[in-house]
């Protein structure tokens, strides 16, 4: 309904009621505006590469230059397959392939290290048309755990496979293994001999707060030409993380949650507090059940909810119009978004 009908409404009810109206109601009445449908946009991506304590003081611009460019790259692998009509889903899988690639990310060949000195990755994918889902959790031989994670849910039963089973499953599927060698990096396992002398001296919690590596998973949410959403998360887990440990980016509704009547989200973060949470699926049921937008829904988690637990991190997310949000509670978050001539890669809090 038009401004100028609801004016004549107004109108009319004041002249044609014996008893005129209240002032207050029709105050009511004219604030009531319908608000017109959003137009969806053609399609929409966002990433991330991890939130920490990302600092300008700690960056080389040789660094900083290197992960824009990484970004960068990861945008343009998923927008080249949406502007062509591709589907979110292999927008997704083919984005975050770009970084489980670099060592730059906490996720395939730059896995951060568990306790005991082994790489074990985690990955989750959802496809927001249907709500099926796959997972894989502590697999060590697989070098795009975001593709077993999808093959999972497109090949199997299942939604999360874990361990050898995992990994003999995406054998079976023509996935490429690699001798779990290949995830070692200096300045990972460097990270993990600062972490593991933390803890000695402050304790597992406290050593976190010195961590400054903790994080850096990697995630893509992606809204395609035909409406559908998708979402993907892939993980080296948390440095000198417990062995076996699995954290969110595995657990649909956690890490990882597509559905085409809200959104799509990748979390990144303590991964304790984004499971107890459930934050991925909170953002969506805000959207769903309080009609919040998708600004104020991930807003109101990662920096109500989770600051007010105690747990760091953030999120990146595309709603079904192709808005995107990428709220983080931490110094920084390596992210990006792209849409029809339309770019931005960050790091820092703008
Ligand atoms: N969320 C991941 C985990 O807890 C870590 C990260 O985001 O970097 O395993």
């Amino acid at each position: 309904m038009k401004k100028y009908t609801l004016f004549l409404v107004v109108f009319t009810l004041c002249f044609s009621c014996k008893n005129a109206p209240k002032e207050s109601d029709i105050t009511t009445l004219a604030t009531i505006e319908e608000k017109a449908p959003q137009k969806r946009a053609e399609y929409a991506m966002a990433i991330h590469g991890g939130a920490g304590t990302i600092l300008r003081k700690n960056m080389t611009p040789e660094k900083e230059a290197a992960f824009t460019a990484k970004l960068n790259e990861a945008l343009d692998a998923g927008e080249s397959i949406l502007k062509s009509g591709g589907t979110a889903m292999d927008a997704v899988v083919a984005t975050i392939n770009v970084m489980e690639n670099s060592p730059l990310f906490n996720a395939g060949k730059g896995a951060v290290f568990t306790n005991h000195g082994t790489n074990e990755l985690d990955a989750s994918f959802m496809d927001g048309k249907t709500l099926n889902a796959g997972a894989i959790s502590g697999v060590t031989n697989i070098k795009n755990p975001i593709n077993a994670a999808r093959a999972v849910m497109e090949k199997s039963n299942h939604v999360m496979l874990s361990g050898e089973g995992a990994e003999k499953f995406a054998k079976e599927q023509g996935l490429e293994q690699v001798n779990p060698k290949y995830f070692w990096t200096q300045h990972r396992w460097d990270a993990l001999e600062k972490a593991k002398a933390k803890e000695m001296q402050l304790g597992y919690h406290e050593q976190l707060e010195f961590n400054d590596w903790k994080y850096g998973t990697v995630g893509c949410a992606a809204l395609d030409k035909d409406g559908n959403l998708a979402a993907g998360t892939s993980t080296g887990g948390m440095t000198n993380k417990r062995f076996n440990r699995i954290g969110d980016a595995p657990i649909i509704g956690a890490g990882c949650y597509a559905n085409n009547n809200t959104c799509a989200i990748s979390s990144t973060g303590h991964g304790e507090y984004f499971i107890r949470y459930a934050v991925a699926h909170d953002i969506s049921s805000r959207i769903a059940y309080l009609k919040e937008d998708l600004e104020t829904a991930a807003g109101h988690v990662v920096k109500k909810t989770l600051v007010d637990a105690g747990g760091s991190g953030g999120i990146i997310s595309v709603d079904k119009y192709g808005n995107v949000a990428m709220p983080f509670n931490t110094a920084g978050m390596y992210r990006g978004y792209a849409k029809p001539g339309d770019r931005g890669v960050f790091i820092y809090e703008e």
